[in-house]
């Protein structure tokens, strides 16, 4: 079980999609689930809205529900790459009594390292594809055509929570809230700092690397 942390736009869910293939387990994303619920207008997705769009944290109590009944599924059994999650100490404690209850060991806190500036380029910059959800980027990973996915041809959209008044925003509760759990896991022995500014595949092979000397 590996936790992927960072400031919004740090590449958490450009790595966990990476390393969910080459691990062969499931890339879990609590913004993803949002987002799809919100796209499909279900009443979770209409109450998380008002938070998402803002840049806003959805509710400690909701988001724990949503994850411990997404890792009670069968194919976590072998573990996951949670992204987005635990975002507050209220969240990382109940996460622990969640692997506690379910038998699941948590073996890496991965934290994800960009400067500002950098994660203020990539948020601004960044286009999801409506149908697959992934990600590109206008400048660093344009897409063969520009607005149309290139693994899928669908429509590529800039997220309401991308936008500049929400990104200020979003850093302000990274430093409050989720900041704190880089302490929190450190204290446990299990966090390791990665340097995302540079090519994606040099940052994979890196976390690679840290899973495989840990099993040894
Ligand atoms: P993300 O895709 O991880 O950047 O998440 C997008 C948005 O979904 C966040 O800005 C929050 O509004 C909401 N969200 C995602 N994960 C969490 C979480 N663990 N706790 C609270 N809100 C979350």
């Amino acid at each position: 079980m590996l936790i992927l942390l960072g400031a919004p736009g740090a590449g958490k869910g450009t790595h966990a999609k990476r390393l969910s293939v080459l691990l062969g387990i499931p890339h879990i994303s609590t913004g993803d689930i949002f987002r799809e619920e919100m796209s499909k207008n279900s009443a979770l997705g209409l109450e998380v809205k008002r938070y998402v769009e803002k840049g806003e944290l959805v509710p400690d109590e909701l988001v724990n529900q949503i994850v411990r009944r997404r890792l009670s599924q069968e194919d976590c059994r072998n573990g996951f790459i949670l992204d987005g999650y635990p975002r507050t100490l209220q969240q990382a404690e109940a996460l622990d009594s969640i692997l506690k209850e379910l038998s699941l060991p948590l073996k890496k806190v991965v934290n994800l390292v960009v400067s500002e500036d950098d994660i203020i380029r990539r948020l601004s910059g960044r286009r999801i594809c409506r149908n697959c959800g992934a990600i590109f980027h206008i400048v660093n990973m344009p897409p063969k055509v520009e607005g149309v996915c290139d693994y899928c041809g669908g429509e590529l959209y800039q997220r309401e929570d991308d936008k500049p008044e929400a990104i200020r925003h979003r850093l302000a509760v990274y430093h409050q809230q989720t900041e704190p759990l880089i302490r929190y896991y450190k204290d446990k022995g299990l966090l390791v700092d990665v340097n995302c500014e540079v090519p994606l595949e040099q940052s994979v092979a890196e976390i690679m690397k840290l899973l495989k000397d840990d099993k040894n």
